[in-house]
């Protein structure tokens, strides 16, 4: 029994190299300061398509939401052994919600299964830059599906079913639930493979539309908007003859109702940003006795640090 699996992935801000410069003074994150990485628990979700690939047989589509540049986590994917790729990219989703933005990606899930029924969606646990690991569970209520979050191993896919292992934070549960449905994938997972040197040359070519037209602006600056229109469609012509051109879809391919999406969708309100740097002050050592834990407690109470 071959599966048709979905993985979603986001490119991030790479949050661990935060420096001076990340931070502008109006507390919005200066994105240009910080390289922009595959996310690292998605690598992890791509990874466990791959293998229920490897061992069943069937189709790994990855998926983004975002802007153009965001082809770079799509072209990594092909490198890593994705078998298809879309950029779902549209100005109109700018600044979308974790709600705007769990409806347009079950929008586009459901758009994959238009062509062919989707037996699962695999996600990370959570983004490193929005940090709220609400989406993947909105998806799937979106879409109707039983999920199972942070799991770390998939046991078996067998008769309409998933058996997988998810971590409880002090331990773990085997779970099993019918397909179609949707999984989110912490880093405790097997390993992502790394790139494969063949695939990276193959792919490493592949563009999307969006691509295409920044690569001719920049090439024909003078150039007519005609020209430059018909200049996209020559390249990407030839990069589809190739199997390198990248799937591009626009809110309007996935039928998303304009209300649901952007910032008309999105109903979090961010009323105030605020730099907080925490700075590391003396540190005292606490033994590990009744006594010394019970009188740290009290303090903490007492200064209002917790209670
Ligand atoms: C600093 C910061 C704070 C934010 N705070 C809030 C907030 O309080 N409330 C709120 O509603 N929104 C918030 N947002 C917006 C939020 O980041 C976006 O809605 C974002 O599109 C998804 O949320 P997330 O990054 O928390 O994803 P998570 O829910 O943490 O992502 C989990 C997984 O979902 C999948 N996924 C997430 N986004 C995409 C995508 N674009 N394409 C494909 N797959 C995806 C990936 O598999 C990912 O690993 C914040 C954004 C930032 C940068």
């Amino acid at each position: 029994m071959a599966y048709n699996l979905v993985v979603l992935v986001k490119q991030v801000p790479d949050t661990k190299r935060i420096t001076g410069d990340a931070m502008r003074d109006d507390g919005t994150v200066n994105r240009s300061a910080l390289p922009a990485i595959f996310n690292p628990e998605d690598l992890h979700a791509l990874e466990a398509a791959l293998a229920l690939r490897e061992r069943y047989g069937g189709r790994v589509t990855v998926l983004t939401m975002g802007p153009p540049h965001a082809c770079e986590v799509l072209r990594q994917s092909l490198e890593r052994g994705a078998d298809e790729v879309v950029l779902l990219t549209d100005r109109r989703a700018a600044a979308s919600d974790t709600l705007a933005t769990s409806y347009i990606l079950a929008c586009a899930v459901r758009t994959c299964a238009a062509a062919k029924p989707v037996d699962m969606v695999l996600c990370g646990r959570q983004a490193i830059d929005g940090d709220t690991a609400q989406v993947p569970p909105q998806t799937a209520e979106k879409l109707g599906w039983p999920q199972v979050t942070y799991v770390d191993l998939v046991e078996e896919v067998a008769d309409g079913r998933i058996r997988a292992r998810r971590s409880t934070g002090t331990g773990w549960e085997r779970v099993e639930c019918p397909l179609p449905c949707l999984l989110t994938v912490t880093d405790q997972a097997p390993e992502p493979r790394p790139a494969s040197a063949r695939r990276l040359m193959a792919v490493k070519r592949a563009r999307s539309r969006a691509e295409l037209a920044m690569e001719v602006a920049a090439a024909m600056p003078d150039a007519a908007p005609e020209a430059c229109a018909a200049e996209v469609e020559t390249r990407a012509a030839a990069l589809q003859a190739r199997g390198l051109l990248i799937t591009q879809w626009t809110l309007d391919d996935i039928k998303a109702d304009l209300a649901w999406c952007g910032r008309d969708g999105s109903p979090t309100k961010v009323k105030r940003i605020q730099s907080v740097v925490l700075k590391g002050t003396a540190f005292r050592k606490v033994e590990a006795n009744e006594a010394e834990i019970a009188a740290m407690v009290h303090e903490l109470i007492a200064d209002h640090t917790i209670g």
